[in-house]
């Protein structure tokens, strides 16, 4: 049975009252997205998003009853039906009405296609096209591309771990381009795990949590960077434990990314640990020089200037930390070219521009502040001694007070990372690496790192 135009007065109604009874967020995520999809005798048929949509509708007993007295001078009782319930018929309905929505402007139609009303977040500029494939990530390319033609089922979730700089977030943009491309109506986002840590922290703060949830729980596809920083604020890990379910649940799509494989994912519980192995855990590692010569090429070829492939191969040889660094090698070139307006960037041009470069990491700093000036007012700073610092802890805090003074050692002084490493007790100097990046990261996301590190460089100035 077709909707009639009593229905259709009575389903406005409905959303007038709901309009005028809630903040509007709630009724944008919550209410408008619902559809009315038949009414026989005093029974009607809503379709909702999800069951948390359905908690919600039957909150409003009291609204539809208000409405269907005035419409019908009768209560109508609405049964709540998600996609995967609707019969054939109720399906059969439903694209009728749509359908009519669309071919006939009569029809008011401002609800029915209410699209998802949060960012995706997508970088536009991370794509498949421009990842350069290698040894050393095509499998990870591979099962990436393959969630976007088949997601949520044999690769759920995809967990992609590597060091700093290797493309991680590189592909999570792609898959996510990608799927968009394929499926422009799917809900998408991606996120550090910082972001939705903060973005649960302010929702409970704000009491909104029902956004929250009609946000992360309806996705098809979530894209979660760095999860070996989620932090273990109250709540949060519950709430994340409980979203990566009901998405497997339902099939959508989880990809994860990491610096390090799941087992050592200390921060994290067991039982989210042991579900991210359910799919598919990938590993990717430094490209080795050929790969690095053709990531190389693919973006010197956009520069507008001529490298020649001698030159290519020098700065290649040159950086076998990561991918970032030996961007930033190529964009270092590539200014000191446009400064000097060299047209043909030889070998010669090159080295040079990166000796340039090296030198100039160490900084001019002011001749009285030292190693161990930092070291002791990082200390002092997080109530804790300086042979804490050096010495093997790992606990939390010290860990942390132990990453700020490399993090400020580097910034401030432009010390190597190997002597960094060797004053902190012989640490490798990956560990500087990943101390260096670890706090970089956190003052983009975290008010209270932010502020430590702006003390304390106040602190060693004066
Ligand atoms: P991660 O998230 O692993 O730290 P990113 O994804 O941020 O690393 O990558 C760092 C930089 O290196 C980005 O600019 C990215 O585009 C580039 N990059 C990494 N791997 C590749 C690759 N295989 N091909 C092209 N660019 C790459
Ligand atoms: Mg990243």
């Amino acid at each position: 049975m077709p909707l009639k135009d009593i229905d259709k007065r009575f389903w406005k109604r409905v959303k007038e009252l709901a309009k005028s009874n809630m903040k509007d967020t709630t009724y944008d995520y919550l209410i408008a997205p619902a559809q009315l999809i038949s009414v026989n005798g005093n029974d009607a048929k809503v379709l909702v998003d999800s069951n948390f949509h359905k908690d919600y509708w039957r909150r409003q007993q009291d609204l539809v009853n208000t409405a269907s007295l005035e419409t019908y001078g009768d209560i109508i009782n609405y049964h709540l039906l998600s996609k995967d319930e609707l019969s054939e018929k109720d399906y059969k309905e439903l694209n009728k009405l749509n359908a009519a929505s669309s071919n006939d402007g009569n029809v008011e139609n401002d609800e029915e296609t209410a699209p998802f009303p949060f960012k995706s977040n997508l970088l536009k500029k991370y794509t498949f096209d421009n990842f350069i494939e290698g040894d050393q990530n095509r499998m990870t390319l591979a099962a990436a591309m393959t969630i976007t033609d088949d997601p949520g089922n044999l690769y759920n979730p995809l967990f992609i771990f590597g060091g700093s700089g290797l493309g991680k977030t590189h592909l999570l943009h792609a898959i996510g381009n990608e799927f968009h491309k394929k499926r422009p109506r799917a809900k998408i986002i991606y996120t550090s795990s910082e972001g939705f840590v903060t973005d649960y922290v302010n929702a409970s703060r704000k009491k909104q949590m029902d956004i929250f949830v009609s946000k992360y729980r309806n996705l098809d596809l979530l894209l979660l960077d760095d999860v070996q920083f989620f932090s273990d604020k109250e709540g949060t890990k519950n709430e994340f434990f409980s979203t990566f379910n009901e998405l497997y649940e339902k099939d959508a799509q989880i990809v994860l990314t990491s610096d390090r494989p799941p087992n050592e994912l200390d921060n994290l519980e067991e039982r989210l640990v042991s579900r991210f192995s359910w799919g598919l855990t990938t590993n990717i590692t430094m490209p080795d020089f050929e790969t690095r010569m053709a990531i190389l090429m693919n973006k010197a070829e956009k520069s507008g200037f001529i490298f020649p492939d001698e030159t290519i191969s020098y700065i290649a040889g040159q950086i076998n930390s990561n991918v970032r660094e030996l961007e930033g090698a190529l964009n270092q070139v590539e200014f000191a070219a446009k400064m000097e307006k060299v047209a043909v960037v030889d070998t010669t041009f090159a080295e040079k521009a990166l000796d340039t470069m090296r030198s100039s990491n160490y900084r001019q700093h002011k001749s009285n502040l030292t190693i161990t000036k930092i070291k002791d007012e990082v200390a002092r700073y997080y109530h804790l001694t300086v042979a804490d610092l050096t010495g093997p802890k790992r606990l939390k805090e010290i860990a942390f007070a132990r990453q700020v003074a490399m993090y400020l050692i580097r910034e401030l002084l432009g010390t190597s990372l190997p002597a960094i490493g060797n004053e902190f007790g012989k640490r490798d100097h990956t560990t500087v690496i990943y101390a260096v990046r670890v706090i970089t990261d956190k003052m983009k996301t975290d008010n209270d790192t932010q502020r430590d590190i702006d003390n304390l460089k106040r602190k060693l100035d004066s």
